[in-house]
């Protein structure tokens, strides 16, 4: 089993795509450089799709530029098709995760074609493998779809057998929409991290239903040590309608260092980048911890 414990900071990607206000790269510096001085060692910083279907991730190539001039953290983005990974194995990027949908219906709507398809896709640019860069593969809505319903546990350990044999450096099953509860946790990540053996298991959470912490929680007790997360619990996806959220980072913190694991993240610190980027965007977040604070005796 992993022993490192990590919070990969999903913020400037997952976080602000579905956000009205555009950040300029030095908010988006800002926000990164901070999410690292509280303690965040793995940030999801881009996504490399169409900015005119996504405005906010435009330019993730300058961004990563500058990002590179610190090596203080491990920095991925996104990739949906060939273009993007041709354009992430040419940028500065450490990490590229790829996303494989778990429902046709959304699969179709997101990435227009099929699970299937996007698997066999995914193989083929994988041929082209570049050193040095990680590949993370994701199965978004592995725990319902919006326009499907409910993903069985067999389908799910289907799409992530096929996925391990491309041979990726960790596999990642997101909640996309928030619908996942601690049952549903036990019933799909126990026997992928099984499947999976040496690859690292990483869960996605989204707190839409306010069940992501005891979520997170489970999954721990089951051996996953890589949990993304978004200060403030920022977050949406746009193909996904009414999912809100990510877990929030200071509220994985308070839960873990409070049961005594350590996750390297300073709590008031990552409070402090949440209250900032409240400021920023002009909105209450919804993180627990922001709204009460830490306990202090
Ligand atoms: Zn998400």
């Amino acid at each position: 089993m992993e022993t490192e414990f990590q919070i990969i900071d999903v913020t400037p990607r997952d976080g602000l795509q579905n956000e009205p206000i555009i950040f300029s790269l030095e908010q988006k510096l800002d926000l990164i450089w901070h999410s690292i001085e509280a303690g965040v060692s793995r940030i999801e910083a881009a996504s490399f799709v169409n900015p005119k279907k996504v405005p906010q991730m435009a330019d993730p190539e300058n961004l990563l530029d500058k990002l590179s001039e610190k090596r203080n953290a491990s920095y991925s983005g996104l990739v949906l098709n060939e273009r993007g990974y041709s354009r992430a194995i040419s940028s500065n990027c450490d990490e590229i995760t790829f996303v494989i949908v778990a429902s046709d219906e959304f699969s179709l709507k997101n990435q227009g074609m099929t699970t299937a398809e996007s698997i066999g896709y995914i193989s083929k640019l994988l041929k082209n493998r570049k050193t040095g860069i990680k590949i993370c593969i994701s199965i978004a809505a592995a725990f319902g779809c919006p326009f499907a319903g409910e993903v069985s546990p067999s389908r799910v350990l289907e799409i992530a057998d096929k996925c391990l044999d491309l041979n990726p450096d960790e596999i990642s099953l997101a909640d996309t929409i928030g619908v996942a509860v601690p049952k549903d946790i036990k019933e799909k990540v126990k026997p992928l991290i099984l499947l999976s053996s040496k690859i690292p298991v990483r869960l996605h959470l989204h707190n839409t239903r306010n069940t992501a912490v005891s979520n997170a929680w489970t999954a721990f007790e089951l051996g996953v040590r890589r949990f993304d997360a978004s200060f403030g619990g920022i977050g949406g996806c746009p193909f996904a309608p009414k999912a809100t959220g990510n877990v929030a980072i200071e509220d994985l913190v308070y839960l873990f260092e409070k049961s005594g694991i350590a996750t390297g993240i300073n709590l008031d610190e990552a409070i402090k980048v949440a209250n900032w980027l409240q400021d920023q965007v002009k909105h209450p977040l919804p993180s627990a911890l922001l709204a009460a604070g830490d306990f202090k005796t």
